[in-house]
C-alpha cells in the first residue's frame, strides 16, 4: 500500500494505492496539471474512485480536471448538495455572469430573510448583530452565484461527458456520526451515506444555506481493511458530526495515516482531540501561510507536509506500507 499527498499549489489531493485499486480524493486547486501529476504515480492505470468532498475549490478545480481528462475513472463520489443544486444551475446561469454588473442587492431581501428562517428551524445561532449578519450572508450569497453554483455547473457538465463510462455515487452529509459502507469497497463514510434517490432542493434559500455551511460538510471517508493501517481522509470538516460528547471519537488503528483536517488550520483543532490511535502519521498539504499549521498540529510527533512553513516549493509526500511499517525518503514536518 501507498499512500501519496500531491504537490498542488493549493488545497488537497490524495492518491491510495492498495493491491487492488487507486483511489483519488480531491484535486487541488489547479484543473489542469493534475492529470499529469496523478498519472506520474499510476502510469497507465486507471482510477478506481475518484471522491470531491466539497465545493471549495482548493479540492473541486483539479476533480474537473481529471474528470476531462483520459484516464479512466471506475467510479466518481460526490457530495449529494451538488446533485440537489442541478435545477438551479440552468435558472440562475444569466444571474452568475452579470451579478456584479446587474444583481440589484434588494432583489437579495427576500431569500436573506427565507434564508434566517432556516437557520433558525436548523437550530443554528442566529448572530444579534444585524448588520454584521446581514453583511456576511450578502457576501456568501456573491460567493455561491459567482463561484459556488458555476464550478458545480462546470464539475457536473464534465460528468455528463463521461456518460456511461464512469459510475456517479451520490453521498449525503450526515450530521452524525455512523459508519457507512459502500458496496465492497474499503472506504467507509464516517459523516455520509450514498443515497440513490435526491430530492431536489425546496428553495434557493435552502440551497444557499447547506452551500455556506459545506466546510463543515465536508464528507469524510476511512480506508478500512484487515491487513493494513487505516487511512483516514478529513477533508476541511471540523468533526463536529461527532457531537459534543468528548467520549464519541474516531478511533483508528495503529500507524495509520491521517490527513490534516482543512490544511491544518486553526477552526479545526479539536479534531487532534477526537481522532485516536497509536502512532499515528498527519500529512498535510496545502499553500504556506502564516496562519497554518495551527499549535495543535505542530504538537504532533509524527507528520509529514508537502510545504513547510520553512521551505519555498512544493514536495510529494510519499509513503509507502510494508511488513507492518511505513516507509518514506520524505524528511518529517518542520512546522
Ligand atoms: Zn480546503
Ligand atoms: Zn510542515
Amino acid at each position: 500500500m501507498e499512500f501519496i499527498a500531491l504537490p498542488v499549489s493549493k488545497g488537497d489531493s490524495f492518491i491510495l494505492k492498495d493491491d487492488k485499486y487507486n483511489y483519488v480524493v480531491d484535486g487541488g486547486f489547479n484543473e489542469s496539471g493534475i492529470t499529469a501529476m496523478v498519472k506520474e504515480e499510476i502510469g497507465e492505470q486507471d482510477i478506481e474512485i475518484l471522491i470531491c468532498t466539497h465545493y471549495d475549490e482548493d479540492h473541486l478545480n483539479g476533480v474537473i480536471g481529471l474528470i476531462k481528462s483520459t484516464i479512466d475513472i471506475n467510479e466518481i463520489w460526490l457530495p449529494s448538495i451538488f446533485a440537489g443544486a442541478e435545477g438551479y444551475l440552468d435558472e440562475y446561469s444569466a444571474l452568475f455572469d452579470n451579478y456584479e454588473s446587474e444583481y440589484e442587492d434588494e432583489n437579495d431581501e427576500e431569500l436573506l430573510s427565507e434564508i434566517e428562517d432556516f437557520k433558525e428551524e436548523d437550530g443554528i445561532s442566529v448572530s444579534t448583530n444585524k448588520r454584521k449578519k446581514t453583511y456576511r450572508m450578502r457576501a456568501n450569497l456573491r460567493k455561491v452565484y459567482t463561484k459556488i453554483l458555476p464550478r458545480i455547473k462546470k464539475l457536473l457538465e464534465a460528468c455528463r461527458q463521461r456518460k456511461g463510462k464512469s459510475t456517479i455515487r451520490w453521498f449525503k452529509y450526515n450530521h452524525w456520526h455512523k459508519e457507512y459502507k459502500v458496496h465492497n469497497y474499503p472506504l467507509i463514510g464516517l459523516n455520509c451515506e450514498e443515497v440513490k434517490v435526491i430530492r431536489p432542493y425546496k428553495s434557493l434559500g435552502a440551497l444557499i444555506l447547506d452551500l455556506t455551511l459545506i466546510n463543515r460538510m465536508g464528507l469524510v471517508f476511512k480506508y478500512e481493511r484487515k491487513k493494513f493501517p487505516n487511512v483516514l481522509f478529513c477533508s476541511d470538516s471540523n468533526f463536529v458530526f461527532t457531537g459534543r460528547r468528548k467520549s464519541n471519537k474516531v478511533y483508528l488503528k495503529e500507524k495509520s495515516i491521517v490527513t490534516a483536517p482543512h490544511h491544518g488550520a486553526e477552526e479545526n483543532k479539536n479534531v487532534y482531540k477526537k481522532v485516536i490511535g497509536k502512532s499515528l502519521i498527519y500529512v498535510r498539504s496545502d499553500e504556506q501561510t502564516t496562519l497554518r499549521p495551527c499549535k495543535a498540529y505542530k504538537r504532533l510527533r509524527l507528520k509529514y507536509c508537502t510545504i513547510c512553513n520553512s521551505s519555498s516549493t512544493h514536495r510529494k509526500v510519499k509513503i509507502k506500507y510494508r511488513s507492518g511499517a511505513w516507509f518514506t525518503m520524505n524528511r518529517p514536518c518542520r512546522c
